[in-house]
C-alpha cells in the first residue's frame, strides 16, 4: 500500500524564527497511520525546523538543490551541504523555477538525477500552463514534461514522487476537481507503466498540487492514483496546516 503523503512547501516564506513556531504546533498533530509529513521551509529556516522536528514524525526537506557538486556557483546550494545538515528531501521542477528562474528539463533531469543519486527522496513537479489546458493538451504536455525531466534516468528503485501541479491551480484559488486531478494522475501513473512498467507504476507515488485546502483534500485523497499533496498557502499558517494533517478520511 503507498504510504500518503502531505507537504508543505513555504516557497520564500517564514523566516527561521517563524518557523520554529510554526513546527512547535505541527509537531503536536497526530500523523495518521500510512501518512507522511514532509515541510520544505526557505533554506535559512531548515536548521530551526530540522532542531524542532527532531525526534517527532514530521521530515523537512528542500525547495531547490544544485545539479553541481560544489564550485563556483554562486547563490547555490548543494546536495552534500544539505545532506550534512540531515535534509533528505527535496523538491524539483517546480513551476516556479521553471517559469520564473528559467529551468527546462534538462536542468531539472540534471538535478533529479544528482539528487537521486545521492540518495534524496526526490519530489518531481509536473504540470500545464492555462493556454494548454485551453487546447486540451494537457495530457502531451505532462507526458513530455515526465519523459524529458526523466530522461536516461532508470527511476526503477529509486525514491522518485511525482506531483502534478497544474500552474493555472497555483495560487490562484482556481482547483482542479478531484476528478480531473485524478484523470490526470491516472494519465501520468499509466505513462509511468509505459516507461518503466506495472511495477513501478504500482509503487510510484503521484501527488496533486493547486490550490488543496481544507475543504478541497478529502476528496483529493480518496482518489485511486493520488497518493497526497503538495500544498503551498495552506501550509503557510499553524491551522489551516493543521487542518490539512487532520483530514477527514
Ligand atoms: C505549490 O506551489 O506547490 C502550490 C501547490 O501552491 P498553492 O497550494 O498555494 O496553490
Amino acid at each position: 500500500m503507498r504510504k500518503k503523503i502531505i507537504a508543505g512547501n513555504w516557497k520564500m516564506n517564514i523566516n527561521h524564527l517563524e518557523a520554529e513556531k510554526l513546527l512547535e504546533d505541527l509537531v503536536k498533530c497526530d500523523i495518521k497511520d500510512n501518512h507522511e509529513v514532509i515541510v520544505f521551509p526557505p533554506f535559512t529556516s531548515i536548521p530551526a525546523a530540522l532542531k524542532v522536528a527532531l525526534n517527532s514524525e514530521i521530515r523537512v526537506g528542500a525547495q531547490n538543490i544544485s545539479q553541481y557538486e560544489n564550485g563556483a556557483y554562486t547563490g547555490e546550494i548543494s546536495s552534500d551541504m544539505l545532506l550534512t545538515l540531515g535534509v533528505k528531501d527535496v523538491i524539483v521542477g517546480h513551476s516556479e523555477r521553471r517559469e520564473i528562474f528559467k529551468e527546462d528539463n534538462e536542468i531539472v533531469r540534471d538535478k533529479a538525477k544528482k539528487a537521486l543519486e545521492d540518495g534524496f527522496h526526490v519530489i518531481l513537479c509536473l504540470g500545464e500552463n492555462q493556454e494548454i489546458r485551453d487546447r486540451s493538451k494537457e495530457e502531451d504536455f505532462v507526458k513530455n514534461q515526465l519523459i524529458n525531466s526523466l530522461k536516461n534516468i532508470d527511476i526503477r528503485g529509486k525514491n522518485i514522487i511525482l506531483a502534478y501541479e497544474p500552474i493555472w491551480a497555483i495560487g490562484t484559488g482556481k482547483t482542479c476537481s478531484g476528478e480531473d486531478a485524478e484523470k490526470m494522475c491516472f494519465f501520468i501513473r499509466k505513462t509511468i507503466k509505459e516507461l518503466y512498467g506495472e511495477d513501478e507504476a504500482s509503487l510510484i507515488r503521484i501527488l496533486y498540487g493547486g490550490s488543496v485546502k481544507a475543504e478541497n483534500i478529502s476528496d483529493l485523497m480518496a482518489r485511486d492514483n493520488i497518493d497526497g499533496v503538495l500544498v503551498g498557502g495552506a501550509s503557510l499558517k499553524s491551522e489551516s496546516f493543521k487542518k490539512l494533517i487532520n483530514y477527514e478520511v
